[in-house]
């Protein structure tokens, strides 16, 4: 290395740093895509179960309606049976206790046309949520299917600057010495970064403190310091700025 080699190779390492955390981002929107799609798509599945249900109650309702009519049918001929019987009274009594049970059964019937008319009004009102259920599940949908496209979308444009990025950093990369990356890559790869500044004589990776010596060689700037603690590249952003190209 030449004695200005460092400082170069230094600008590069920041410069790929940089380019690696926006490299970083944009991958975790990319990954977020699917996740975000699945909460969604989510959302219209619930809808979908809550009509299956208001179906089923629905249908609930209406067997109930069946056996009530049934009932009301069977009671019905009941009462004109003993009507019919009200005929071959053959006495007072006999006569009287028929005609108790015919009031006995005329209530009865009344009480079951009563539970039908009310029975309708369930249906009516189970009818109604179905109705709103399907409202809501066409929403859901149609709403996801804005979203995925909007999604789809971003998407693109996520990993047209991923691309960018990608150029960008192959070209930084090519200017800097493999040893030097080899560093950088490993300490990138096992901490999400390869350099981090130094300041106060703290390395701002995992801020322990450097030795005089490493403080020194630092600020003469010739050499690359790697944190002993980390093994993350270090620099100084002064030193740095002072002498930019
Ligand atoms: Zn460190």
């Amino acid at each position: 290395m030449t004695e200005d080699e460092p400082r170069q190779q230094t600008f590069q390492l920041v410069a790929l740093a940089e380019v690696d955390a926006r490299r970083g981002e944009v991958q975790k929107l990319i990954d977020a895509v699917p996740r975000i799609l699945a909460a969604r798509k989510k959302e219209s599945r619930d809808a979908e179960s809550i009509l299956k249900a208001q179906r089923e109650k629905l249908q609930g309702f209406r067997t109930h309606l069946k056996s009530l009519e049934l009932d009301l049918a069977e009671r019905e001929a009941a009462l004109s049976k003993a009507n019919g019987n009200l005929l071959t009274a053959k006495s007072n009594a006999e006569y009287s206790l028929l005609m108790a049970e015919i009031t006995r059964k005329k209530e009865e019937k009344g009480k079951t046309e009563e539970s039908i008319l009310e029975q309708f009004e369930v249906i009516k009102q189970g009818e109604r949520l179905v109705v709103e259920a399907e409202q809501r599940l066409v929403e859901a949908q149609s709403e996801y299917v804005e979203f995925e496209q909007r999604a789809l979308r971003e998407l693109d444009s996520h990993h047209a600057d991923l691309a960018k990025h990608d150029e960008r950093r192959e070209q930084i990369r090519r200017a800097i010495h493999g040893d030097v990356l080899k560093i950088y890559d490993r300490a990138y790869v096992a901490l999400g970064t390869g350099i981090v500044p130094a300041e106060g004589r703290t390395c701002q990776g995992c801020f322990s403190l450097l030795t005089p010596n490493d403080a020194n060689r630092l600020l003469a700037a010739r050499n690359l310091v790697v944190c002993k603690m980390c093994s993350r590249i270090l620099y100084d952003p002064q030193v740095l700025q002072a002498s930019s190209p």
